[in-house]
């Protein structure tokens, strides 16, 4: 199983989307796919990352572990196996 969704990159324990046949995915969470599709398929990588980012502010974390993880965020994202 992968570690972060390959979607948003965000962790993925105990947040796993769901397949068609109900079982989890091993691969999406459960914000990004949902019964076997993306919850939105269009979405472009800039949307991604605009989303990614404004959740990582309102998150909470410390500032100084915010504005690294923001700072890492677009290089995370682009690994990811949807964005590749
Ligand atoms: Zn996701």
């Amino acid at each position: 199983m992968n570690k972060f969704c390959q979607s948003c990159g965000m962790p993925l324990e105990k947040h796993q989307g769901t397949e068609t046949d109900g079982t989890l995915s091993n691969e999406y969470c459960e914000m990004c796919y949902r019964d076997g599709q993306f919850i939105e398929p269009n979405i472009t990588f800039d949307q991604m990352l605009k989303r990614g980012i404004d959740g990582l502010n309102n998150s909470q974390r410390n500032l100084f572990s915010k504005k690294f993880m923001i700072w890492g965020y677009p290089y995370q994202l682009k690994k990811l196996a949807r964005w590749r």
